[in-house]
C-alpha cells in the first residue's frame, strides 16, 4: 500500500504575492521528499471553515497569513508564542487537533543568532520601531532573552502602550518624534514597521546616534536592501536582513508537516533572492 504524500499550504487573501511556496517546494526537493506545498486564496468569510476541513482537504498543516492570522489564533490551540503575540501564522495537525504557533518569533531570533554571534550578550537597551504584529512577535522574542529595556516607538502611542500592557515592564513606550534620540545607547534597532517598503514611504532616522557596536535588523525584505539597512553598512554596523528573517521563520513549520528540520542555506537564499529582485524590477521599484 502506497502512503499518500503530505501537503501543507499558504492559506491568504490575496496569496499570490508569498513566497512560501518558494521556499518550501526548494526543501521539498532538496531533501527528496514526496510532498506538496500550494497555495490557498481564502476570503475571510470562507477561511474558518477551510481550517476546519484541512485534514479532508488533504493538508497535515498551513502558513498563514493577511488577514487570517487572528482567526488562525482563535480556532486553534495555540502554544505559548502565538498565545503571547496574539497571531498565529503556523497551523498543524496534531491527531484531531488543530494546534497552531508563530514562527515570526524563533525566525527574528534565528536570524539575528545566525547574523551576527553573540549579540544578545551585554545588549542593554533594544528599539523596535513599529508596534504591529511583526513588532509583537519581535519584542516577544527580545523578551524571551531578557532584554531589560526595549524602547518601542510607534507612529500610534497607543499602540506601543498596548505593547507594555502585553509584555510587561521591560517595554517602554517612546513617541514617534523622538525616535532618532531614542538610539543613543542602543545595540540593537528594528525596523518592523512598513517603512523602507517598495512603494510605502521611507524612514527618517539618524542612525549616526547609535553606538559602534550596534546591530541593525529591518524585517522589510522588498528591497533587499533597504535604505536603513544601507545606511547602517555605510556607517559600518552589524546588519541583519528581513530576507533572512522570512527564510528562518519556515523552518518550523516544514519540520512539523514534513518531519525533517530543512537548513537555511546559501542555495536557498539566493533562490528567493533572485525572486524578489524579478519581481522589484517588473514593478519598477529598484532605485
Ligand atoms: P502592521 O501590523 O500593519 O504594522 C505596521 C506598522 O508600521 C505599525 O507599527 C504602523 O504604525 C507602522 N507604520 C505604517 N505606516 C507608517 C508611517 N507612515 N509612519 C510611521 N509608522 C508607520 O504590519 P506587520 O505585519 O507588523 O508588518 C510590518 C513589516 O514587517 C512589513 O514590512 C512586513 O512585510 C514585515 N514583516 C517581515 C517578516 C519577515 O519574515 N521578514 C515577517 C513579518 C512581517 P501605526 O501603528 O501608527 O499604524
Amino acid at each position: 500500500m502506497t502512503t499518500a504524500a503530505r501537503a501543507a499550504c499558504i492559506v491568504g487573501w490575496p496569496v499570490g504575492h508569498s513566497r512560501s511556496p518558494l521556499i518550501h517546494n526548494y526543501w521539498l526537493k532538496h531533501y527528496g521528499i514526496d510532498g506538496a506545498y500550494r497555495r490557498e486564496a481564502m476570503p475571510p468569510d470562507e477561511f474558518a471553515a477551510f481550517v476546519k476541513n484541512l485534514a479532508a482537504r488533504g493538508y497535515v498543516g498551513a502558513n498563514v497569513t493577511l488577514p487570517h492570522k487572528e482567526a488562525a489564533l482563535a480556532l486553534s490551540q495555540p502554544d505559548d508564542r502565538a498565545e503571547a503575540v496574539g497571531a498565529a501564522n503556523t497551523l498543524w495537525l496534531d491527531g484531531a487537533s488543530l494546534r497552531s504557533t508563530n514562527t515570526d518569533v524563533e525566525g527574528f531570533l534565528d536570524n539575528l543568532d545566525a547574523s551576527a554571534l553573540h549579540w544578545d550578550r551585554d545588549l542593554g537597551t533594544a528599539v523596535v520601531l513599529g508596534a504591529g504584529g511583526a513588532a509583537r512577535a519581535v519584542v516577544y522574542g527580545l523578551v524571551l532573552r531578557r532584554l531589560e529595556r526595549i524602547m518601542v516607538v510607534n507612529r500610534t502611542g497607543d499602540r506601543a502602550e498596548a505593547l507594555r500592557r502585553r509584555f510587561g515592564q521591560s517595554v517602554h513606550p517612546v513617541p514617534w518624534d523622538e525616535r532618532s534620540a531614542a538610539l543613543a545607547g542602543a545595540g540593537l534597532l528594528v525596523n518592523a514597521t512598513t517603512l523602507g517598503m517598495d512603494h510605502q514611504g521611507g524612514l527618517t532616522l539618524d542612525i549616526g546616534r547609535l553606538p559602534g557596536h550596534a546591530l541593525v535588523a529591518d524585517l522589510v525584505y522588498a528591497p533587499l536592501l533597504t535604505p536603513l539597512l544601507a545606511a547602517a553598512t555605510a556607517r559600518g554596523l552589524r546588519t541583519a536582513d528581513g530576507l533572512g528573517m522570512l527564510l528562518h521563520q519556515a523552518v518550523r513549520g516544514f519540520t512539523l508537516w514534513f518531519g525533517k528540520k530543512p537548513q537555511v542555506t546559501d542555495e536557498l537564499r539566493a533562490l528567493v533572492e533572485a525572486d524578489l529582485t524579478a519581481s522589484t524590477s517588473r514593478s519598477g521599484g529598484i532605485t
